[in-house]
């Protein structure tokens, strides 16, 4: 995960600092995942955007830590604060980016919800976007391979 001298476009940190990273490509529009797996991580629902795997530079990375959250899927946190970071399938190539992490402007947009159909029973989906029960099948973004497990 180096980027060599790639211009970063966008940064993001944990709560503590303890990592800060930086994003050398455009932003996928970002998606509300509504999964039990999300809700747990981050408290309520959980909005990833992603890029590919290389844009990632790590600029502080000593509280980062990995968490095998299913067979094929792990997710990145701070283990000092406990900011929920990323989400990252094996094997590839796109590293999902939990969006309230970013620096704004942010450069993303929310475009839509997946996996309502574990959402919480306590909030509604009001905002008008499309959700899906399940995964969009890249509906959202034209990029399936991002979503959450
Ligand atoms: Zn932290
Ligand atoms: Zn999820």
């Amino acid at each position: 995960m180096t980027g060599g001298s790639r211009t970063p476009r966008s940064a993001g940190s944990c709560l503590c600092g303890a990592v800060r990273f930086e994003l050398t490509a455009p932003l996928r529009p970002a998606v509300a995942c509504h999964c039990a797996q999300c809700r747990k991580t981050s408290g309520h629902h959980a909005v990833f955007t992603a890029v590919p795997l290389e844009a990632l530079v790590l600029t502080e990375q000593q509280g980062l830590r990995w968490f095998r959250s299913s067979e094929q899927a792990e997710r990145g946190f701070c283990g000092a604060c406990g900011s929920n970071l990323f989400w990252k399938r094996d094997g590839s190539g796109r590293l999902s980016v939990a969006a309230g992490n970013l620096e704004q402007p942010t450069g993303t947009r929310l475009a839509g919800h997946i996996f309502t159909a574990y959402k919480g029973d306590y909030y509604g989906l009001e905002d008008g976007l499309p959700s899906f029960p399940e995964d969009d099948g890249g509906k959202l973004d034209g990029d399936s391979g991002t979503r959450q497990a």
